[in-house]
């Protein structure tokens, strides 16, 4: 058995507001579950991604989460669920004027290859990225895989990266 507050667990630097790792404070072992607070202008990834192995479940507890999905925009409203297929591209938002709160659940534990697309100023389009931290653990650092460009970069409890 293992007990844990979310209120004690130190921050992840994420493109939101507040994001908590409950898979090593829980010790579990076969999927991932982490507890996200959005401010307006949030997202749950740096990126609009998928992951090869992992699928993905959103449970929203307040607030309004938008994703971005394969076939368009989606809303999900408090006490409502969605969830993606491995293959398939989402990165959720808070587009609304309330903080959102929810769990993502994701199993199994590893991700797998992930493709993580952004718009390369450079290279004028979406490309995969690599994310990367500063040297001194500040920052999460997003890079064009084609050409090397900067295309976002977080501090602890940032909003979406600009580039700089
Ligand atoms: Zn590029």
């Amino acid at each position: 058995m293992e007990k844990t507050a979310v209120a004690d667990l130190d921050d992840s630097i994420q493109a939101a507001a507040v994001m908590r790792h409950l898979t090593e404070p829980l010790g579990l072992t076969d999927f991932a579950m982490n507890y996200y607070e959005l401010e307006p202008g949030d997202s749950f990834a740096f990126a609009y991604h998928n992951h090869a192995v992992q699928e993905e479940v959103f449970y929203v507890i307040s607030g309004i989460a938008t994703f971005e999905t394969e076939d368009g925009p989606v809303e999900v409203a408090p006490g409502e669920v969605i969830r993606f297929d491995r293959t398939e591209f989402q990165r959720g938002w808070n587009r609304g004027d309330e903080r959102v709160v929810a769990l993502a659940l994701g199993a199994p534990l590893e991700y797998g290859k992930q493709v993580k697309l952004r718009h390369c100023p450079n290279c004028g389009e979406k490309t995969d990225n690599d994310l990367d931290r500063a040297d001194d653990e500040a920052a999460v650092i997003a890079c064009c895989k084609e050409c090397g460009t900067e295309t976002g970069r977080w501090y602890r409890g940032s909003m979406e990266g600009e580039v700089p």
